[in-house]
Formats: C-alpha cells, structure tokens, sequence
C-alpha cells in the first residue's frame, strides 16, 4: 500500500506554488509522511516568508535555510533532522541553477564560472546532501531528484543544464551502487517540462513546452502533482525494488522519434 505514515520526508527546493518540489511534498504529506521544508534563504529575507506561508498546510515540523552550496547550511540542517526525528526516510532534491546566460545561444559560449555554478548547485549538491543524509537513514531511505531529457540529449538553449544533468544522473547510479547495502535506494525522475521560475530562465521554453504538447504520446505536459505522486511510489514501499532509475513521467515525450 501507499502509505507513508511514520516516515520523515524532508524536501528541498520549494520557491513558490508552480515549484515541482511543492507538487511533490503536498503528495507525501498525503501519503502521511511528516514533513520537513528547507528553502534558499536570500538577504532580505523574501523567500522564507514566502515559502513559509504557501508550506503551512501541510504542517513542516521543521523548516530550515539551506543553501547547497553552504556545506555549514548542509550541516546544520541535517543536524537539525537529527535532533528533531532521530532519523530521516525520505530526502527529495529538487533544485537545479544556471545564469541565465548560459541558457541561451551556443553551447561552448558557456563560461567556467558558469559551468562550475550549474555543476555545483543542480548536480554535485545531490551527493553532499546525500552524504549528510545516509548517516540519519538507519531504517532504510529513499532518495529521489529530478532530471530532465536535455542531460541525456541536446535540447536546444539547456547547454550547460544538459552536462549538469548528465552528471546528476550518473550520481544517483554511483549512489545507488553506494548506499544499497543500507537499503537506501536513490532514484530521479525525469519530469516533462513545466512552467516554473527555474524553467522560465531557459530560452524558448514555451516553444519546448508546445512540442511536447502535439508530439508526446498523451498530447499535453505533465502537471507538478503528476511527478509528485510518481515521487511518492518511489519513496514507498511500493518501489523496495527500484534503485538507480530514471523514472520518465513525461507523458511518454522520451520515446517519440521526432
Ligand atoms: P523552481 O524554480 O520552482 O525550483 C528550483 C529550486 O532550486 C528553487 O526552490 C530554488 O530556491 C532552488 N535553488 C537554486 N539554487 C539553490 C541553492 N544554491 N541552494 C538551495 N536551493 C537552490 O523550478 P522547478 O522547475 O520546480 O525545478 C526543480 C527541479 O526540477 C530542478 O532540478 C529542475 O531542473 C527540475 N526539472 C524541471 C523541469 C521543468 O520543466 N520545470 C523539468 C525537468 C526537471
């Protein structure tokens, strides 16, 4: 059964109502797991108000800054779970960066410093927050993060995101491999695209999201609750078998020829 109750879930990557991350947390909380909320904590203190307001009904027993590219901010979050449940079941990472810059025009253009930023942010955090995880998943965990086509092949204006990707993919299977042995599985599911903050930042994407719409098997996008309740069997018992997958929930875009 579905059931997640007695499971501590902490998500990352919520900005507002259109993120993927909050498609994903409100369906977990369905499912009955407690929930922890963090978020990018910014100077002026916007995004926690804004976060903190759009997560209250599904009742975070934590809710925690965490900038992944603060080890310190890692740290504490994941010292913070610890105190407060003693474990953790579910880890979701959700989040991906890359200037806009870089999100356009030709491919080699792009920059070292932008390069190092996308790598660091959307694929080598995966690994740190997994690092900081695997030692509170004493019963088992399931982790899961979300990709997209363009790491696996080019779509035009990704650039920089594709390698990002590629490499973010290729973690979750050496994780996998890792963490088995704890009976920790780790997953990503690869989301059709969908209008966000983060995706609006990539050139063309309402041209990406209409070919999707005539070309995919089911004639439309996917929704943010479509890739939350394929997150939610991930991290279910449902799934004890499934490790080191891509999840497609592209509403079949990925087998299309053309
Ligand atoms: P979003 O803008 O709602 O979410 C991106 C999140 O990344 C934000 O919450 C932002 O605060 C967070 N973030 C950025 N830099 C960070 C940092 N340094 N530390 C902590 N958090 C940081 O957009 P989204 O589309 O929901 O993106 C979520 C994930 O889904 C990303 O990995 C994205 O690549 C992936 N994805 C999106 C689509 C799509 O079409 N929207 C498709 C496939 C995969």
């Amino acid at each position: 059964m579905l059931d997640l109750t007695d499971k501590k879930a902490l998500v990352t990557g919520i900005a507002n109502n259109r993120s993927i991350a909050w498609g994903i947390a409100q369906q977990l909380h369905q499912a009955g797991a407690e929930m922890g909320v963090t978020y990018l904590p910014d100077d002026r203190g916007r995004f926690e108000k804004k976060v903190r307001d759009l997560v209250s009904p599904i009742d975070p027993s934590l809710f925690l800054p965490c900038n992944v590219q603060d080890d310190a901010q890692i740290d504490e979050t994941f010292q913070a779970v610890a105190e407060k449940w003693g474990k953790l079941d579910i880890l979701i990472h959700c989040l991906a960066f890359a200037g806009k810059d870089e999100l356009s025009g030709d491919f080699s253009q792009t920059s070292r410093d932008g390069f190092k930023q996308a790598l660091d942010i959307s694929s080598y955090s995966l690994t740190r927050l997994a690092k900081a995880a695997k030692p509170l998943m004493t019963e088992g965990g399931s982790i899961v993060t979300l990709t997209y086509l363009g790491g696996e092949r080019v779509v035009p204006n990704y650039n920089v995101m594709g390698i990002a990707k590629s490499a973010l993919e290729m973690s979750v299977r050496y994780l996998a491999a890792e963490m088995g042995e704890q009976n920790i599985r780790v997953n990503a599911i690869s989301a059709g695209p969908i209008r966000t903050l983060a995706s609006s930042a990539v050139g063309g994407i309402l041209d990406m999201i209409h070919h999707v719409e005539q070309t995919a098997p089911l004639k439309r996008t996917v929704t943010q609750t479509e890739v939350g309740n394929a997150a939610t069997f991930l991290c279910s018992d449902l799934a004890s078998g499934i490790t080191g997958q891509v999840l497609y929930v592209d509403s079949g875009y990925n087998i299309m020829g053309m």
